[in-house]
C-alpha cells in the first residue's frame, strides 16, 4: 500500500507543528511520499512564509532594501531547525535565494521558495529523500500544467525510491524559470504525485476534519462530512468551500485514486472521504450546503423572445466578447437573465449594456446587484421527493425571498439566487432543515 501525505502550511507552522507531522508520517510504513506547503500562520495574526516572500520580493523587485524582511523569513526557518535539533544550514540556499530576488527572477520563484526550504527542512527530519519539483513537474509554453510529461518524469524518479518529499505549489516551465499553481497550489502537486505513483490513498492533512455541512462561520458546530464524491465536492468547492483547492481533484479523479481530508491536530478524526461513487447513503438528504455573495443578474426582456432564433447565443456573444464568464442563465419565455460576477461585471459594465442593445435590440434591460447564491448540493436528492419543496418552505419560513432557481440535469444540485442580506438566515434555514431536524 503506498499513500501520498500533504501537510499544508498550518501543519507545518511550528516546530511543534513537525514533530505531530512525524508522528503521523511514521505511524504508517504506507506514507511514502510527502507533499509539504510553506510554513503558514502558527497563530491567526501571524503571516504565512508564502506571504512575507512575496512581500519581499516586490521590495527587491523595486530596487528597494529588503534586508529586515529576508531576515524575518530565514528566522521562520532557523527557528524550526534549531528547535527541531537538526543539523542542517541553508545558508548557502538563502544566498542563492538572495541573490535571485537581485536579479529578479519573478513573483513565482520567490514563492515558491517556501515550499522548496520547508521540503529541505522536513526531508532532512524524516530522513527521506529531496526531490525538487523543479526537476519533476512541468508547465507548458503556455504556462498550462504539462500532465504527460510531468507524468512520465515523476513515476521514473519515484519508482526508484521507498520515500521522497516533493514541496507543492510549483514545478518548473521549458525556459527552466519557476512558475506555481494558484494560491493554495500545494493541493494540486499531491494530487499530481498520487497519480503519479498510482497511490491507494491521498491524504490531504490540514488544520480541519474535513468538509463540514456548512459554513462553520454561519452555522455554530455544522455536522461533519464523512463521505462525499468527487461531483458534489467539485459543487460545493465552487460555490466557496475552501478546505480543498479545487483544481486538486482532476489528477487523482482519473486515476481512481479517492482523497481523505486529515486533521494534523487531530489525527484521530476520520476526516473526509473523497470518492468517485459509493453505495454508502448520506446521513442526510443533502451532503452540503455553500454559498458566495457578490453576483450581479442582468435581466433582458423582450418580446417574442422564444421565437427568435439565436437570441441567446446573441446574448452571451456579448459577455464573451468582454470576456466575462456567466454563472447561470434562468430563462422565461419572453426573459432571459445571465448571472455573473459582480467585480467582474463592474468594470465593463457599459460595453455590455450597449452591446446587448446593439446585438439583441431588447425592450428593456434591468440589472440587479448584491445577489447571493447558495448550492444545495446531494447524491442523495435524485432518489428523494420534496427536496426543493422542503427548502423553499423553510426559506419561506425564514422570510427568505427567493430571487433565482436553477436545478442542474444532474439532479445533484439546486442553486438559490437570493438577497445578500438573506444569505445567513437561508443557509442558517436550509441546513436546520436537512440537518438539524433531518427531515
Ligand atoms: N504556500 C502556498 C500558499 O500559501 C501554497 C499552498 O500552501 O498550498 O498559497
Amino acid at each position: 500500500m503506498t499513500k501520498v501525505v500533504k501537510f499544508g502550511g498550518s501543519s507545518l507552522a511550528s516546530a511543534e507543528q513537525f514533530k505531530k507531522v512525524k508522528e503521523i508520517i511514521t505511524a504508517e510504513a504506507s506514507r511514502r511520499f510527502v507533499i509539504p506547503s510553506a510554513p503558514g500562520k502558527r497563530f491567526p495574526s501571524d503571516t504565512k512564509v508564502t506571504d512575507m516572500l512575496y512581500a519581499c520580493y516586490d521590495l527587491a523587485a523595486k530596487g528597494k532594501d529588503f534586508k529586515e524582511e529576508f531576515n524575518a523569513i530565514k528566522e521562520r526557518y532557523y527557528g524550526i531547525i534549531n528547535e527541531l535539533g537538526l543539523d542542517l544550514s541553508l545558508e548557502q540556499e538563502f544566498e542563492v535565494i538572495r541573490a535571485c530576488f537581485i536579479g529578479k527572477a519573478g513573483r513565482d520563484y520567490a514563492a515558491s521558495r517556501g515550499e522548496y526550504l520547508n521540503g529541505i527542512v522536513l526531508a532532512k527530519y524524516l530522513g527521506f529523500n529531496f526531490v525538487d519539483s523543479a526537476d519533476v513537474i512541468f508547465f507548458n509554453d503556455q504556462g498550462q500544467f504539462d500532465s504527460k510529461k510531468t507524468g512520465r518524469s515523476l513515476s521514473a524518479r519515484l519508482e526508484t525510491m521507498e520515500n521522497a518529499v516533493i514541496p507543492g505549489f510549483y514545478g518548473s516551465m521549458p525556459n527552466d524559470t519557476i512558475k506555481t499553481f494558484s494560491r493554495g497550489g500545494s493541493d494540486i502537486t499531491g494530487s499530481i504525485v498520487a497519480a503519479a505513483v498510482n497511490a491507494d490513498l491521498y491524504e490531504n492533512w490540514t488544520d480541519v476534519s474535513g468538509f463540514l455541512t456548512c459554513d462553520p462561520r454561519i452555522v455554530s458546530n455544522p455536522k461533519p462530512i464523512t463521505t462525499i464524491t468527487y461531483k458534489e465536492l467539485r459543487e460545493l468547492s465552487y460555490m466557496g468551500a475552501t478546505v480543498l483547492h479545487e483544481d486538486a481533484i482532476f489528477p487523482v479523479r482519473k486515476a481512481g485514486i479517492p482523497i481523505n481530508i486529515k486533521n494534523t491536530n487531530k489525527p484521530e478524526d476520520v476526516g473526509t472521504m473523497i470518492v468517485e461513487s459509493t453505495s454508502q447513503k448520506p446521513a442526510y438528504t443533502i451532503t452540503g450546503i455553500a454559498g458566495k455573495k457578490g453576483f450581479t443578474v442582468i435581466n433582458i426582456e423582450k418580446d417574442m423572445m422564444n421565437a427568435e432564433i439565436g437570441f441567446g447565443r446573441k446574448v452571451l456573444e456579448v459577455f464573451e466578447k468582454n470576456g466575462i464568464c456567466f454563472e447561470h442563465m434562468p430563462s422565461g419565455i419572453d426573459t432571459m437573465s445571465v448571472v455573473v460576477h459582480q467585480q467582474e461585471f463592474a468594470d465593463k459594465e457599459q460595453e455590455i449594456l450597449a452591446g446587448l442593445h446593439r446585438n439583441c435590440h431588447p425592450d428593456t434591460i434591468d440589472i440587479e446587484t448584491d445577489l447571493a447564491l447558495i448550492a444545495v448540493v446531494g447524491r442523495a436528492m435524485k432518489s428523494n421527493r420534496g427536496t426543493a419543496g422542503r427548502i423553499f418552505s423553510a426559506l419561506a419560513h425564514a422570510h427568505v425571498n427567493v430571487k433565482m432557481i436553477d436545478q442542474g440535469s444532474s439532479e445533484l444540485n439546486i442553486i438559490i439566487g437570493v438577497s445578500e442580506d438573506d444569505f445567513e438566515i437561508a443557509n442558517k434555514a436550509i441546513y436546520d432543515i436537512f440537518v438539524e431536524t433531518k427531515l
